[in-house]
């Protein structure tokens, strides 16, 4: 369980080698000098927040540094930075400290560097167990790396493993994502997050599928690599706990889990997306804007937003539901979504009994309609 009080830190890296091309997010690629600027106004972003402390002293149970590709960044720049932070914030003992990881770019010295820092949890992007579908999404590395990250971590002393995979390649059969499923098993995470494939505008993907280069997601397909990847999970001990994530017992991501619960979280680095006490925002969404506005000595805030109680209630319930457990049935009348949620019991996207409603199968497949309906 998250204390009501928990509070995390998300740290966004923005950098990768090179994109993948189903990737949308904000980033950059990787070259020293863009990393070297980011570092400096990363720390002035930490030292402008040491002045204007929007935590109040809470104690932070988890620091997340995501990207992009964290591990883009040389190790001793993470470990200053994670020492950075706690340093300005008090941290828990027990705190959730995740790093994640492209397999290709870590090395046993580096992960022994970053455990002994304080990380104690590598989610590494692992997105297939097989060589052919790298080529398909445009991703560099090959199988071997992640199966020697894996073994690296753990002899460097992480014994909270989560590997990303994602379904619905081209030219993905199902066979071949069972035995993808199967084979990273063998490697014993203690947390897997399969994603399926989705077409993002404006990427490489959209482009090959418009000329017909690459045939789109069948999604049917990606319905039945769903349950298969479900029941071998379950059948392996691990329980899914989320749309796309499963976990063994205590093994659920405590950082995550602040997203889905209404928990507070503050974010640093371009992009990143804070929210407290209420209110949303996030920092802007390019490098040179971000650095530009920090050694200006400004936190580059932007889109804030404060929610009001009911945006919150709304909040709470459409994030609520990517968990399996749901939420309580009260949240869609605090929310004034009951009228929404009858339409989505009648589609077959919601179920409930008497005291919760949680996501049908149906409803898991077409969660962003679900959404789009309660927003
Ligand atoms: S490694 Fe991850 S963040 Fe980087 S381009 Fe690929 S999918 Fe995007």
């Amino acid at each position: 369980m998250i204390p009501s009080e928990a509070v995390g830190l998300y740290i966004h890296v923005p950098f990768c080698r090179r994109r993948c091309h189903f990737c949308a997010f904000y980033l950059e690629i990787a070259r020293l000098d863009r990393i070297a600027r980011f570092q400096s106004a990363l720390l002035q972003e930490i030292a402008l927040h040491t002045q204007q402390d929007f935590l109040n002293g809470r104690l932070l149970q988890s620091i997340y540094f995501g990207g992009g590709t964290p591990t883009s960044l040389p190790t001793e720049y993470l470990t200053t930075i994670l020492k950075r932070i706690r340093a300005t914030w008090p941290t828990s003992p027990t705190a959730e400290i995740t790093v994640e990881a492209h397999p290709s770019t870590v090395s046993f010295e580096g992960l022994s560097a970053l455990a002994k820092a304080g990380f104690n949890r590598i989610s590494l992007g692992a997105e297939s167990m097989k060589d052919q579908d790298f080529a398909a999404i445009g991703r560099f590395g090959l199988v071997r790396d992640t199966a020697t990250a894996v073994h690296e971590s753990r002899s460097a002393g992480f014994q909270n493993i989560n590997l990303d995979v994602m379904y619905g390649l081209p030219g993905q059969s199902l066979h071949d994502w069972t035995d993808t499923v199967e084979s990273l098993l063998a490697h014993r995470p203690t947390h897997v997050s399969c994603y399926a494939l989705t077409v993002e505008e404006d990427t490489r993907l959209a482009q090959d599928i418009a000329r017909k280069v690459v045939a789109p997601p069948d999604e049917a397909l990606q319905v039945e690599m769903e349950s298969a990847a479900e029941h071998i999970l379950a059948s392996a001990g691990f329980a899914r706990y989320e749309i796309s994530n499963y976990a063994k017992p205590g093994s659920a991501c405590r950082h995550n889990l602040l997203y889905w619960t209404g928990g507070e979280y503050l974010g640093l680095g371009p992009s990143a997306q804070s929210y407290l006490a209420g209110t949303r925002f996030g920092k802007m969404a390019d490098l040179e804007s971000y650095v530009e506005r920090l050694n200006d000595d400004r936190l580059p805030i932007v889109d804030q937003t404060t929610l009001s109680i009911l945006e919150r209630q709304r909040d709470a319930l459409v994030f609520g539901l990517r968990l399996l457990r749901g939420v309580p049935r009260l949240t869609s009348r605090a929310a004034e979504r009951d009228h929404q949620v009858d339409t989505l019991l009648n589609q077959g996207l919601l179920d409930s009994d008497h005291d919760r409603l949680w996501l049908t199968p149906l409803g898991r497949r077409y969660a962003d309609t679900v959404a789009e309906t309660l927003f």
